[in-house]
């Protein structure tokens, strides 16, 4: 069966590609990013739905997305079936009612972050395809944390790939640290560079502007803009409002997330157009409030990265947002192409109307703190510093007639200096955490230059006998 060509540029400068070259590509070739040509409406399946396990409602809302020649039911089953195996929570992503909140789940995966939901499928799928098509792929990140454990997560042991990861010595989290570098498989390559997170993200960005290197090396990404990312995070929009009905009879519910890159919250955004029971989606930001403010006022303005208790939202440049534009706009891929020169070059966009699908809020380091201290007291029930920005949003919104689920994406346990500092001892635990400072551990140490990096991923690769 031939493949649907149903994956478009939002800058509109592409022919269509399938779904498995969209999520190998990751960015569209003209700059834009890969959005599927049309959303389908699924709320004739929604009672069908209802009552499934997450893996098989993973598949069923993934498969609306993707073609059969692209990618055969059956295979789709079983890479979902391997993704959520990891998971240690019989349910997945278990919905708990915390007050007047119900919070979900997101952080029962390998790292303990919502990232691995995504991840670990990707990991999956860029194995099936390069086995497909006889290839291997050397994929090259830069973390300032939280998403380098996790892609490490998803590709580790897999034959077909090798990962090479950037992070910022000295300047991650020790928990986040080890959680990258006591992953000892052979294709896991953790680099420490002397600089910072911006030096990582320079070299990386040189290094994929280099389009020969880039094809020598056999490079690709696992950024936050790749499309199986957000796919496979729409799923627990679906999860959320079905275990919400069975609790409490509610048609909707309404979700608060809290957000950097746009990436979460753009995958609640699509459920809700295809049709998932969802009244709004509320926008949580830390002190970096650009979103906030873009929600309230429809100007998306650039501003200075403020260092938080939230590190994975810190973010100035939210990479998913230019999707949303594209919605935001009509469905006019011109519209969208001139919206981003212009911000490209005034570091601001302004848009017309409003948007009833969200609202927004924003919490600062003072608000977080105090808000992890109340719920532990008030409800004995312990959340990270990314889930508590959400809870506190969501505190602000609540509606009589529409239970309200927050995101939790994080666990407590690997932002312990947050739980000290709210609640005046360390009382976040996990094993997998505990056990971290006493295994071994493997990383190499270079400048932060791009020559260095060439050459190390050269050396590795022959090593290896990949080059
Ligand atoms: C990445 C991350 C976020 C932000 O998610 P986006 O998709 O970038 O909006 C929030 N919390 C945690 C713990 C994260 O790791």
């Amino acid at each position: 069966m031939p493949s649907s060509n149903n994956y478009i540029s939002t800058r509109g400068g592409e022919e269509p590609i399938g779904f498995c070259d969209a999520v190998m590509t990751g960015l569209a070739a003209d700059g834009g990013l890969l959005l599927p040509e049309k959303i389908p409406d699924v709320r004739g399946k929604l009672n069908r739905w209802q009552g499934l396990p997450y893996p098989r409602l993973a598949a069923e809302v993934m498969a609306c997305f993707i073609g059969k020649g692209d990618l055969p039911r059956a295979t789709l089953d079983k890479l979902v079936q391997r993704s959520y195996k990891a998971f240690t929570h019989p349910d997945v992503a278990p919905v708990v009612p915390v007050g007047e909140l119900h919070v979900m789940e997101l952080f029962h995966g390998p790292t303990l972050a919502f990232k691995d939901i995504a991840l670990q499928f990707l990991g999956h799928l860029f194995e099936h395809i390069l086995e497909e098509r006889r290839t291997h792929l050397n994929i090259l990140g830069a973390t300032s944390g939280d998403t380098g454990s996790a892609a490490i997560a998803g590709v580790r042991g897999k034959p077909s790939i090798e990962i090479f990861i950037m992070h910022p010595r000295g300047r991650v989290s020790p928990i986040q640290e080890r959680q990258m570098t006591t992953v000892l498989d052979d294709n896991v390559h953790n680099i420490a560079i002397e600089g910072t997170f911006d030096d990582g993200q320079r070299i990386l960005k040189e290094l994929f502007g280099d389009l020969k290197l880039r094809e020598t090396l056999h490079l690709g990404a696992v950024n936050s803009v790749n499309w199986a990312r957000v796919l496979a995070q729409t799923v627990y929009y679906f999860h959320a409002a079905f275990r919400l009905r069975e609790r409490t009879g509610c048609k909707q519910i309404q979700v608060a997330v809290p957000t950097g890159n746009f990436g979460d919250i753009f995958a609640g955004y699509i459920a809700r157009r295809m049709g998932a029971p969802i009244r709004r989606l509320i926008l949580a930001t830390n002190a970096n409030d650009i979103l906030a403010r873009f929600f309230a006022t429809g100007r998306y303005q650039l501003g200075d990265v403020h260092n938080t208790l939230s590190p994975s939202m810190d973010i100035q440049v939210a990479s998913n947002f230019e999707r949303y534009l594209y919605y935001r706009l009509e469905e006019d891929p011109v519209r969208v192409a001139t919206a981003m020169a212009e911000f490209k070059r005034t570091g601001e966009l302004a848009v017309p109307g409003d948007d009833e699908a969200f609202t927004a809020g924003q919490c600062d380091d003072e608000q977080t703190l105090e808000t992890i201290a109340h719920y532990h007291h008030e409800h004995n029930y312990l959340v990270d510093p990314h889930t508590a920005v959400g809870m506190n949003v969501a505190e602000a919104h609540l509606q009589p007639d529409c239970p309200t689920v927050c995101l939790a994406t994080a666990h407590p346990a690997k932002f312990q200096d947050a739980i000290q500092r709210a609640v005046g001892k360390n009382v976040a635990h996990h094993p997998a955490i505990s056990t971290l400072f006493d295994l071994n551990a493997r990383c190499d140490t270079l400048p932060a230059e791009r020559r260095a990096i060439v050459e190390f991923i050269k050396t590795t690769l022959r090593e290896r006998g990949l080059l």
